[in-house]
């Protein structure tokens, strides 16, 4: 359909929902007619793919959005020079299922599968071995980019630097990516071996983190971040390595349940999510230890229950990803977690991982050396509104900065500072195209 229709668009987090006009292309070249006629109807548009965003990255209520989803053809893909050139509203799990059988897999993907690759490229996401590969940036080689004049261009590092590293990690603004050519990554088996190490307090996990990082291609870590005193940080540290050998066959996914509908808020106090939190510990403590697993099993176990975002029920959650440089990476996380354990608000879905030094091509990518940590927090209102602010000055304070694809409430402010490159990359913003989140972040 290349009309804008009224839809009901609801962020990843459910915090966030709006009545929208979307258009919902099938083919490549309807684009140029959408983004005409969303300037003839005086509407800014946002691209948006699987909307996987916790916040308002993907959310354009007042102007209208292209739903690129039906865009999801593979292109072309040169098994010789390993480059596969998709259209961008391919998910990641439909990818998988051609190129993982013959031997290739993502350079870099993030926790789910369930995004497409131009919501990746927008986001420049990152993955458990970004000390590594860096960011999925860096493995782009060409992006086709429909701008509002209904222009499109083919980009490269090469040909336009400045719009390309805008358009990686630009959250959709410089206008809606098509197709992109990215590089992929040879492996000989569709198998992991893990290995997985509970460990006691923060201090033990970055003593793991700085032993794996170069023995292991992948590696993260759940934490427990409702425990305190000497337990504070304690999780099971996760790292593995493709396997030589074992089938190349990736299953046909490993999702078991779907959510039917939201939970009662209710069932997510402090009681049930540190109960589930020592119960997760301890099993995890009970079955550590080294073995092969199916690699959907490694990269994406949160996928095995579909629609996971309504255990948090109608009022929704918010996420809050930081990343905080290596020099004061253990006072701020320390600091973080004693904030969030000391409220009793936390959750079960907290990951910590230290990011490696390789730089991101995108003006607006998040990551950077350093700690990341993130973690759901369900909607309390002011209470979670108040926890986060002081979360924000703990990041603040230590030169970080927070992943805009998981916010929904960051302070101008708090953008403008973690992110010093804003007004260079607001010069290749496409005027056509805008967002709840940018006009929130950048217009204040
Ligand atoms: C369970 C889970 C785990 C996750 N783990 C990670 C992780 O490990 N690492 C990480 O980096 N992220 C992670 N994420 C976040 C997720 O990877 C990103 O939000 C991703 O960008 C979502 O892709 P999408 O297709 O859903 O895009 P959407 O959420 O629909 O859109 C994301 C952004 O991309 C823009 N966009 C989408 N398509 C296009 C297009 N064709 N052209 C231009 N702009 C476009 C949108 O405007 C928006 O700004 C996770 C999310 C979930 C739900």
């Amino acid at each position: 359909m290349t009309r804008f229709e009224p839809a009901d668009v609801r962020s990843w987090g459910n915090v966030l929902q709006a009545e929208h006009h979307a258009a919902f292309p099938a083919w490549r070249d309807q684009l140029a007619r959408i983004v005409l006629s969303g300037r003839q109807e005086g509407r800014a548009l946002l691209a948006t793919g699987l909307r996987r965003s916790y916040g308002d990255s993907g959310l354009n209520p007042e102007g209208g959005l292209i739903d690129m989803t039906g865009l999801d053809r593979i292109i072309d893909f040169d098994r010789e020079r390993r480059l596969v050139r998709v259209e961008a509203g391919l998910s990641f799990d439909a990818l998988l299922g051609v190129i993982v059988r013959q031997g290739f897999f993502l350079p870099v993907t993030p926790g789910t599968r369930f995004v497409t690759m131009g919501g990746a490229v927008a986001n420049d996401v990152h993955g458990k071995n970004h000390h590594i590969n860096g960011t999925i940036g860096r493995w782009v080689r060409r992006i086709g980019l429909m701008r509002s004049n209904g222009e499109e261009l083919e980009l490269t590092l090469e040909s336009d630097p400045q719009l390309f590293s805008a358009t990686i990690g630009g959250l959709g603004l410089t206008g809606a990516i098509t197709w992109v050519e990215l590089e992929v990554l040879p492996i000989e088996s569709a198998v992991m071996e893990a290995e997985n190490i509970p460990f006691d307090n923060l201090d033990m996990f970055f003593s793991l983190a700085a032993e794996s990082d170069n023995a292991f291609d992948y590696t993260v870590s759940w934490i427990d971040c409702l425990a305190k005193g000497a337990s504070l940080g304690r999780g099971i540290f996760t790292r593995g390595n493709h396997a030589k050998t074992g089938s190349r066959l990736p299953g046909r996914g490993n999702t078991k349940f779907t959510m039917p509908l939201s939970l009662p808020s209710l069932c997510m106090n402090r009681y049930s999510i540190s109960a589930f939190n020592s119960l997760y510990f301890w099993n995890g403590k009970r079955k550590a230890g080294r073995q092969n697993i199916p690699i959907y099993q490694f990269f994406y176990p949160l996928d095995s229950i579909g629609r996971w975002n309504r255990m948090y029920g109608s009022k929704g959650m918010y996420q809050f990803q930081s990343v905080v440089p290596p020099a004061v990476e253990k006072d701020a996380t320390k600091e973080m977690l004693k904030t969030i354990s000391a409220s009793g608000q936390g959750s079960f879905l907290a990951v910590l991982k230290t990011f490696g030094a390789i730089s991101s091509p995108g003006m607006l990518s998040f990551p950077r050396p350093g700690t990341t940590l993130a973690l759901d927090f369900p909607n309390h209102g002011e209470t979670t509104s108040r926890l986060m602010a002081r979360l924000d000055d703990i990041v603040l304070e230590a030169g970080g900065r927070l992943y805009p694809a998981k916010d929904g409430r960051m302070p101008a402010r708090m953008f403008k500072a973690g992110y010093p490159a804003w007004q260079d990359f607001a010069k290749y913003v496409d005027s056509g195209f805008s967002s709840h989140f940018w006009k929130r972040v950048s217009q204040e």
